[in-house]
This record gives structure tokens, C-alpha cells and sequence, in this order.
């Protein structure tokens, strides 16, 4: 079976969209700007002790101790694969 992605794909995937586009406008996962830093409800365990880093790309869960890049985000909130996700971040990118 070969990679079915390569790894600049999914470089371009994890960086392209930046992390809070994809919880708020994607996803439409509920967020808000508290205290001037950008919070999610956490897919998890429903809570918003979170944050994103521009630079990294990554969102984190401080109650879960997890960081999620934007292919996580989607397995978590659709519910489906990677493959799938991957195929969904490919069409917002389009
Ligand atoms: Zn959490």
C-alpha cells in the first residue's frame, strides 16, 4: 500500500488554514476572545480552557493536555477518519 498523501500535502494542510478559521468558520465549533486570546470549547470534554498558537498552527486543551493541528480537529468534530479528513481539508483549500 502506498502513502496515499504525500508529506508536503499534508504540511500544507496542517499550515494553510489557520487553526481559528477552522474551529470558528469550519467547523463551527463555539468560540469567543477572552481576556484578548481566542478560545474554543474543546471537542473533548466541553470546556473552553483553550488556546490556539498562530505559529505552530496547533490548538490545546489545557484540561485534556492535548494539542490537535487541523486534521485532528476535523477526525474529532465529523467524526471520520483521516483519510476523510484529509479529503475534507483538501476541498475547503480549493
Ligand atoms: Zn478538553
Amino acid at each position: 500500500m502506498g502513502k496515499r498523501f504525500s508529506s508536503k500535502e499534508l504540511y500544507e494542510l496542517r499550515n494553510s488554514i489557520p487553526i481559528h478559521v477552522l474551529i470558528e468558520t469550519q467547523l463551527g465549533i463555539p468560540a469567543k476572545i477572552s481576556e484578548g486570546v481566542f478560545r474554543f470549547l474543546c471537542p473533548l470534554c466541553n470546556e473552553f480552557q483553550t488556546a490556539v498558537n498562530p505559529k505552530t498552527n496547533l490548538s490545546r486543551c489545557f484540561r485534556c493536555e492535548k494539542n490537535f493541528n487541523t486534521i485532528d480537529m476535523v477526525m474529532i468534530c465529523h467524526n471520520t477518519d483521516f483519510v476523510d479528513s484529509v479529503k475534507y481539508l483538501q476541498t475547503i483549500l480549493k
